[in-house]
């Protein structure tokens, strides 16, 4: 039998996990204020995908400060505890990582920068989207942890249509920025798995 945990565990984690994610893109978010935006690829779906996003971000906080989803609770046992553990530590390496090699190319919406340059190496060597990896990962990680129907799955759920919307818009953005440039970094790279997608 599997040992029940005390779920003021998973309260702590996704305290914790929540704080690292906006400790390590607080300073680029800041850095980038100032960053002049060459082409904005910000449309309507965009803003409804980014509202929604917030939302699953939110919901595992609503769920620590109260009880409005208490009737969806169920026990939190050891497997699913550790190994989401796993998944939010490697999503919040992927995730500093990811940040530290797009630098000032980096934006929270879809645009292209004066500057921008493409990135092609340190996690961007083999794959196109580390950053969107590292949120996946942590959002896996959160429905592992959170013993809770609702707070559980919701960033797995809004981030996946997120992603779901957003890849080929992306994709497309970048083709449009640097041309062949792109077309040659994918030719060589996966979107999220290296070697398989
Ligand atoms: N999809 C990437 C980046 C997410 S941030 C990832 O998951 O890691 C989104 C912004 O990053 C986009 O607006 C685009 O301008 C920029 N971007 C995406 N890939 C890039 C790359 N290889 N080099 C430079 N900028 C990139």
């Amino acid at each position: 039998m599997e040992l029940a945990v005390n779920p003021a565990i998973a309260k702590g984690l996704v305290l914790v996990g929540t704080a690292v994610m906006m400790a390590i893109r607080a300073p680029h978010g800041y850095r980038n204020r100032t960053v002049k935006v060459a082409a904005s690829y910000k449309t309507r779906l965009e803003t409804g995908l980014l509202a929604l996003a917030w939302i699953g971000f939110v919901a595992p906080l609503i769920w620590v400060a109260s009880s409005v989803f208490s009737f969806a609770d169920f026990p939190l046992l050891t497997g699913p505890l550790v190994t989401g553990v796993v998944c939010l530590g490697i999503s919040l390496w992927l995730f500093y990582r990811s940040h530290a090699d797009l630098g000032t190319n980096w934006s929270v919406t879809l645009e292209v920068h004066e500057r921008h340059r493409l990135i092609t190496e340190g996690v961007y060597r083999h794959i196109r989207h580390p950053m969107y990896l590292a949120v996946g990962l942590y959002s896996i990680g959160q429905a592992l942890i959170i013993p809770n129907w609702v707070a559980g799955p919701a960033n797995l759920i809004a981030f996946s249509i997120l992603f779901a919307f957003r890849v080929r818009a992306e994709e497309r953005m970048m083709i449009e920025g640097f041309g062949a440039e792109y077309v040659a970094y994918s030719a060589r790279t996966s979107r999220l798995i290296p070697g398989v997608w």
